[in-house]
């Protein structure tokens, strides 16, 4: 066994058009190895997308809207069509050649390719999942101006508003100013004022008996968890809808998480000076919804 037991599937084959593929169509390689060419332009300009996916009991959760949430964000950078039976043969691959854990995390990369070489570079990385434990159990969220307004997908589309793109410095970046603000996380704003996302997560608003989230035409991405969550609540007899609110409307909510699929559902306890609601049972249940364990 060995100590770090990451698992790394190159994907020659991932592209939906025959004359790009190469075989094998994926292969298990040596995590530890060098794959990647530095003139790869993941490396040189952030340029691909990816998935994080969650796998909870050796089961990846939701795979199939990731699968299809990369081929959105895919067609949004003009990349080639994924073949999404081979993304799907490489995760299986990667999972079940990991040791078994409670937590799996699963990364899927798809990027432009080498310079030049129209060929899009594709891998899946599977590792154990850190503990969550603490954001799982609240977290302090600072309110950032991400400075584009919610009409940007509209106005603006090659600002990739709603992508899932490699260029997630803007968000990394969003942490590290929450971390100075003494806080854990982020609620992005839109420069016309309506609270947008998390950097890695989506925004999850209850108010009375509605469940609520930012729309997707607002510049979100539309998030997997979410999926299970509002399928959830309707079970259940709730209302799950899209709906553009303030931040003032989110800090007079009865609750507010931040949704994403490897973290599950964290309750916002703070957001900015202000303290929210938690529902621990609720919480618990949106997770395991999230993580199919329902
Ligand atoms: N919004 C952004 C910007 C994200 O990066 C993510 C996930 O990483 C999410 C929302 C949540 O998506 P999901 O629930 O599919 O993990």
């Amino acid at each position: 066994m060995s100590s770090r037991p990451a698992v790394l599937v190159m994907i020659p084959g991932v592209a939906a058009d025959p004359a790009l593929k190469a075989r094998p169509a994926f292969r298990l390689v040596d995590e530890g190895a060098p794959q990647l060419r530095v003139t790869d332009l993941a490396a040189t300009r952030g340029d691909g997308v990816f998935e994080t996916v969650g796998v909870f009991d050796s089961r990846p959760a939701n795979l199939t809207p990731h699968l299809e949430r990369l081929q959105r964000s895919a067609r949004m950078l003009d990349l080639p069509a994924l073949d999404l039976d081979v993304l799907a043969q490489a995760v299986d691959a990667a999972v079940t050649a990991h040791l078994p854990v409670p937590e799996l995390l699963v990364k899927i990369v798809v990027s432009r390719g080498v310079e030049g070489q129209s060929r899009p570079t594709a891998w899946v990385f599977a590792d154990a999942a850190p503990s969550y434990a603490a954001a799982r159990a609240g977290l302090r969220v600072a309110a950032l101006d991400r400075g584009i307004p919610t009409t940007a997908p509209q106005t603006s589309p090659w600002l990739l508003a709603g992508a899932k793109s490699l260029s997630y410095a803007i968000n990394m970046a969003g942490l590290r100013e929450a971390a100075r603000r003494g806080a854990d996380e982020v609620l992005f704003i839109s420069s016309d004022g309506y609270a947008l996302e998390g950097p890695t997560s989506t925004l999850l608003v209850k108010r009375g008996n509605r469940f609520l989230t930012t729309p997707v035409d607002a510049g979100v991405l539309p998030g997997t968890s979410l999926g299970s969550v509002f399928e959830l609540v309707r079970g259940e007899g709730a209302e799950a809808a899209e709906e553009l609110m303030t931040l003032a409307q989110v800090a007079e909510s009865d609750g507010a998480w931040l949704l994403s699929s490897v973290r599950l559902a964290c309750p916002i306890t703070h957001l900015d000076d202000v303290e929210l609601p938690v529902d621990r049972a609720l919480t618990d249940r949106l997770s395991a919804a999230i993580a199919g364990r329902k």
